[in-house]
């Protein structure tokens, strides 16, 4: 029997063939005249990616989380206010990094976990202060909520302040128009829904977060993450000339041109509409097995990734060893006041509706090893159904 599981985490997430032989590719030198073509078509296709025409990329070594301190490094100076709207451990983590570079930070918190801050609520924070920057999680992939970008973009922008996404579970899967929406700013990192695998931080400033870096009187906090030393080097690459400040990840940047290819030949929309209809359809399944989700309405929950409660009586541990040994892994909770209570299925990238059949498929059987009484097949026939539909 193949021994092979299904990796259905909310990143790193399952690749494609064509960028794992990226990974696997002998390495050039950074500077050979083919990998200096490869990073600037890469920088060239991330405005494509980020509905960001006029966005500066940056594509440094790094997890996510390097993003989002690169995002408050340039930005933030000692003393300045920042709104976090919050939506989970993400947010949380967002604000703890803008602390660090002395921001004044204010949380907007969402009433309970799996909420959502309302629009009034976050516009009643913005009148009441003077913020230089607001933060939305796009998608918290602690509790699978959705930020309503758009409306707290517009709002970001009544109010002049700078508007920062941490889109880490969001780009190339949820639907993110920086430009047109109005954001300043969106960071993400490889191994989510950008399908590469993980060791990248990425970047696209807009015009106002980029002239806020130039306005700065304090240098920035973070040698490593300071814009000085990466803008020039950015570049280059896009002017396709040799420059050397740290050497990047050669094979993941190779593996991230391939994976920004996939992601342009099969377009914006439909890449998003193909993650909302097979989030649907997933959605479905674990309705229909009597699993309650964790973002409060169905408004709120996120295409790239589901969070679910475990059923009651269920070991969520043996539970998830179960689904494993079925072949399938999943994630397990990660917000602090409910981590031990439900469990995460990431559903972002190269995934197809096959897979969302065999995930649906392995947890039944984990459920039922788990002692949960339930109607053999029933979430298999609504992920089925909404599939065919
Ligand atoms: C995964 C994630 C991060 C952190 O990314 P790392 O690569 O793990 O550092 C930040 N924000 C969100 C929303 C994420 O999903």
């Amino acid at each position: 029997m193949k021994d092979r599981k299904l990796l259905m985490i909310p990143g790193p997430v399952e690749f494609t063939p064509e960028v794992m032989q990226a990974m696997g590719m002998p390495t050039t030198s950074h500077l050979a005249p083919n990998f200096i073509e490869v990073f600037g078509q890469a920088l060239e296709r991330l405005r494509d990616v980020f509905l960001c025409p006029a966005g500066q990329p940056f594509v440094v070594a790094g997890s996510g989380s390097l993003a989002m301190d690169m995002a408050a490094a340039n930005l933030v100076e000692v003393g300045d206010a920042a709104l976090v709207v919050n939506t989970g451990y993400f947010s949380d983590r967002f604000g703890a990094i803008l602390e660090r570079y002395g921001a004044q930070v204010t949380h907007v918190r969402a009433a309970a976990v799996g909420g959502a801050p309302t629009l009034e609520e976050v516009e009643a924070a913005l009148n009441a202060g003077r913020y230089k920057l607001m933060t939305i999680t796009h998608v918290d992939t602690s509790t699978a909520v959705v930020a309503d970008v758009k409306g707290l973009a517009a709002l970001g922008r009544k109010y002049g302040t700078l508007v920062v996404v941490d889109g880490v579970c969001s780009v190339a899967g949820e639907a993110l128009r920086q430009e047109e929406w109005g954001v300043d700013l969106v960071l993400t990192a490889s191994q989510k829904a950008l399908g590469t695998p993980p060791g990248l931080a990425l970047v696209m400033a807009g015009p106002r977060a980029l002239e806020a870096f130039r306005r700065r009187s304090t240098p920035v906090g973070c040698y490593y993450a300071d814009w000085t030393n990466w803008l020039p080097i950015m570049e280059a690459y896009e002017a396709r000339k040799p420059a050397y400040y740290g050497t990047p990840p050669v094979n993941l940047i190779w593996a991230l041109n391939v994976s920004l290819g996939q992601i342009l030949e099969e377009g914006m929309e439909p890449r998003c509409a193909r993650h909302r209809r097979l989030s649907n359809a997933f959605k479905a399944a674990m309705g229909a097995l009597g699993l309650k989700q964790v973002p409060l309405s169905p408004e709120l929950a996120a295409t790239t990734l589901t969070a679910v409660y475990y059923p009651e009586g269920v070991d969520g541990g043996a539970l998830l060893g179960y689904i494993g040994a079925a072949g399938v892994i999943l994630a397990g909770g990660l917000h602090p006041e409910i981590r031990t209570r439900y469990f995460r299925i990431g559903h972002m990238g190269a995934v197809s509706p096959s897979d969302i059949l065999v995930t649906v498929g392995a947890i039944e059987r984990g459920l039922a090893q788990a002692g949960y009484s339930f109607e053999a097949g029933v979430g298999l026939a609504a992920a089925q159904a909404a599939l065919i539909r």
